[in-house]
């Protein structure tokens, strides 16, 4: 599941391969940008906003500037490739976008929201972003007054919402909580210790950063890694409840029904 950490690696990773080098062609599969060509454009940096991806380039006139959006969501991701090397097998019909140059291959699959804007106007794409927990610009204060500006909002619901603070899904939602003690019902105003909740949310994203196994167990053998995300029905690590699962709002929610009691 694309996080705000799988997100900064995917990010890193492009940033690696195509940082300081010119594009030999580009490929746009999308309708809307199909008629764009980056051919001769310079990758100045890849960077993630939450769960925003931005490429951006300096084109070949060697003065405009542009940034290449793209966001991962449930399905989304690009792989990077040796020139010449063969592609790990996706469907072709699920490739947006492929980027050249002398030494590698970019290939974004199922990409979404991908859009090419000026540098200088990302904040359209990514303006309504609250602060980044993986950014340059955290702010916990200001992530903590965001929540806390929408006082009846379930805490679960409120830690999706991007514009609250950004890079949170659903796996760091339902652990963050169960470490928390929180029930996800909760509404932000009951949450005892906000700051704390949003502090260890930055701590179990940035401990995955670099790796591509999500774990907020400290394992990272297989089955081991979460405490109650995708475990429902097996036995809370804890107390050896079994793990519930239900839909709040348009997604799921994992908890232990005793060591995360709803408020009396
Ligand atoms: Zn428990």
């Amino acid at each position: 599941m694309p996080e705000g950490d799988t997100v900064w690696n995917t990010a890193r990773v492009l940033h690696r391969a195509l940082a300081g080098c010119r594009l030999t062609a580009s490929d746009f599969r999308v309708p809307r940008l199909a008629t764009v060509d980056l051919t001769g454009a310079t990758v100045l940096e890849s960077v993630s906003r939450g769960k925003h991806l931005l490429l951006r380039l300096l084109e070949p006139d060697g003065e405009g500037r542009v940034s290449l959006h793209s966001h991962l969501r449930m399905d989304g991701a690009w792989r990077v490739y040796e020139a010449g090397a063969r592609w790990a097998s996706h469907p072709a019909h699920l490739i947006r976008v492929v980027l050249r140059t002398h030494d590698h291959v970019a290939v974004g699959h199922h990409l979404h929201d991908l859009a090419l804007v000026p540098t200088g106007q990302e904040e359209t794409l990514v303006g309504h972003l609250g602060p980044d927990l993986l950014g340059p610009d955290w702010d916990e204060d200001e992530a903590v007054r965001r929540l806390a500006a929408h006082p009846d909002t379930s805490i679960a619901e409120a830690l999706l919402d991007q514009s609250n603070l950004a890079g949170i899904g659903n796996l760091y939602k339902s652990e963050v909580l169960y470490l928390r003690g929180v029930w996800p019902w909760t509404p932000v105003r009951k949450v005892a210790n906000l700051g704390a909740v949003v502090g260890l949310a930055k701590k179990l994203l940035h401990a995955n950063q670099g790796r591509w196994t999500q774990s907020t167990t400290g394992s990272l053998r297989r089955g081991q890694t979460t405490y109650v995300y995708n475990r429902r029905t097996q036995p809370c690590r804890r107390c050896g409840t079994l793990i519930e699962e239900a839909e709040q709002g348009e997604r799921i929610t994992f908890w232990c029904p005793v060591c995360q009691p709803a408020p009396a």
